[in-house]
């Protein structure tokens, strides 16, 4: 049961300028999602709040993008031993306000600290470009510089790994960072903010503040603010796009998804239902990259649908901190609510309910059970609509080739996996699918560090991706220097366009 707001519960800081401070004004619920309790307060940060971290970002800029590029990357290696030595805190925090299990928690925290990893070697990522006599003694180099102060906006469901897929990339290339993540769970990053100073880090160079809508449109609104990361819905993800085109920023924004998964009647069925058990319910489904629709082609259908029944109904189902626990609850009571209404919607428009998970299995928080439909088709809510729950639905397709064809009709394209044998299967599906990440028998395909994350169409709205090379393009403008040191014999630049061949 959700509780009235006590005034006596701990209060989750903004940090600006290095300290933890609370902004008067609006105050917003924590919960626990575990209990359905509220855990901590929020203050949403207003117009006057965010000026005044983006007046903290600018006063820091100039000395930190200045600072010697070695000097930049020995902040971020002792950050990343403070990180590393505080992963499971960090993790707890998470579990406690998000409800995901702790080795999960663990697991997408480790896979936030492996882009500060990346970062650690920013020298050889900022290198430019030389050639030599583009013209008779005319020489022409490339630098990448800064952009600015970047702000980063990030949704619930990882709370330190995907803003750590932007701000350790901004901050290393030498900009200064606005973080506001999602406003139900805040304390990650109040702690990873605090790590960073304890590394050396200038007070300025990273702010973070809170808040919903008002706060959003207030970064948006900001003139002082060169470029945009954001990470959310899709209507989220577009809105934030047209408003920072409009307001000419710099923009990045990854939306939201519906990953299929396309499973081949030659694939070994046993290891595929794993993996898609894994992909689908793990976390609750509140994953971006959760696979939430399978494609059975032929004869695989009923075996795969049968195998996915067993595994899914013996998910062990509590507090994502109790031993042995496999899924913990959704974020919050409005979110459960809307997922058991999708399970409601796809019993009324005639999928096959193999399971039902719409009844909460625990009294207390927001929890809901796994839920698997069979003979979903294409027209069908269930399918149209990202749930983002413990919601598996199963499409029946007779070849390939139909199923590629499914796949691409998608409007979402984040993530997709193949399972088979036949590498001329997987290679043929690799080449056409019409999606930004790709799994071969790999169920949730998030790159690596050194990569960069992003999806296609509706699922990221501007041109470059997150961290990886992609990463560094986007806080980064290049500059292009063409050079003459003239002598004697220099013929003097005349009116024409130059050619310097
Ligand atoms: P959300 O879009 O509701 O919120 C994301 C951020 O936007 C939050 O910081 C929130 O405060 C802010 N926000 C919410 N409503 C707003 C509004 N009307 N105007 C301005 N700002 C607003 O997303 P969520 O529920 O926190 O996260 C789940 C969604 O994020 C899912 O759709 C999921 O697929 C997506 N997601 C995508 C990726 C990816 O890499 N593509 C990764 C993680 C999550």
């Amino acid at each position: 049961m959700n509780k009235p707001s006590d005034l006596k519960l701990a209060t989750v800081p903004a940090w600006i300028n290095g300290k933890a401070v609370v902004p008067q004004g609006r105050m917003g619920d924590v919960y626990n999602p575990a209990t359905g309790q509220v855990a901590r307060r929020v203050p949403y940060c207003d117009a006057a709040a965010i000026d005044g971290a983006v007046k903290a970002a600018a006063a820091a800029l100039p000395a930190w993008r200045d600072a010697s590029i070695l000097r930049r990357a020995r902040v971020m290696q002792k950050y990343l031993q403070l990180l590393q030595a505080q992963q499971k805190d960090i993790a707890r925090l998470i579990t406690e306000e998000h409800g995901k299990t702790l080795p999960d928690a663990m697991g997408s925290v480790q896979r936030g600290i492996e882009v500060v990893e990346f970062v650690c070697g920013i020298p050889q990522l900022l290198k430019g470009e030389y050639s030599e006599n583009v013209g008779t003694s005319v020489d022409t180099h490339t630098v990448r510089q800064p952009v600015g102060v970047c702000a980063g906006i990030t949704p619930f469901n990882f709370p330190a790994m995907v803003p750590m897929w932007m701000f350790p990339v901004a901050i290393a290339c030498g900009n200064t960072f606005i973080l506001k993540p999602s406003e139900k769970v805040p304390s990650a990053a109040i702690r990873m903010a605090e790590l960073f100073k304890e590394a050396g880090l200038p007070d300025g160079v990273f702010n973070v503040v809170h808040g919903d809508k008002a706060a959003v449109d207030a970064i948006l609104a900001h003139p002082g603010i060169a470029a945009v990361s954001f990470v959310g819905s899709t209507p989220i993800a577009k809105y934030i796009y047209e408003t920072c085109a409009r307001n000419g920023k710099r923009v990045q924004a990854l939306g939201g998804a519906k990953n299929h998964a396309v499973v081949l009647p030659d694939a070994d069925l046993e290891f595929a239902a794993d993996a898609l058990i894994g992909a689908g319910y793990g976390s609750a489904g509140e994953r971006c990259m959760a696979i939430s629709a399978v494609v059975a082609v032929g004869a695989a259908a009923d075996p795969l649908v049968k195998l996915l029944a067993k595994k899914a109904q013996a998910i062990k189902i509590g507090p994502g901190d109790a031993e042995g626990v496999e899924m913990g609850p959704l974020i919050t009571a409005q979110h459960r609510d809307k997922v058991a209404g999708f399970i409601e919607k796809g019993k009324a428009e005639g999928a096959r309910t193999v399971l039902d998970g719409g009844k909460p299995p625990a009294k207390e928080g927001f929890f809901l059970g796994t839920t698997l439909f069979d003979h979903v088709k294409p027209e069908m809510e269930v399918y149209k609509h990202e749930i983002f729950g413990p919601v598996l639905v199963v499409l029946r397709v007779d070849t390939l080739e139909q199923a590629i064809a499914l796949v691409n009709r998608n409007p979402y394209a984040n993530g997709t996996a193949i399972f088979t044998e036949s590498g001329g299967a997987a290679r043929r599906f690799e080449n056409e699918v019409q999606v930004g990440m790709v799994g071969i028998n790999v169920p949730i395909p998030v790159p690596v560090a050194f990569y960069s994350f992003g999806g296609w169409k509706n699922s990221l709205f501007g041109d470059l991706h997150v961290h990886g090379l992609e990463g560094v393009k986007f806080y980064t403008r290049t500059k292009v220097v063409t050079t003459r040191w003239p002598h004697q014999d220099t013929p003097a630049p005349g009116l024409h366009m130059p050619t310097l061949g």
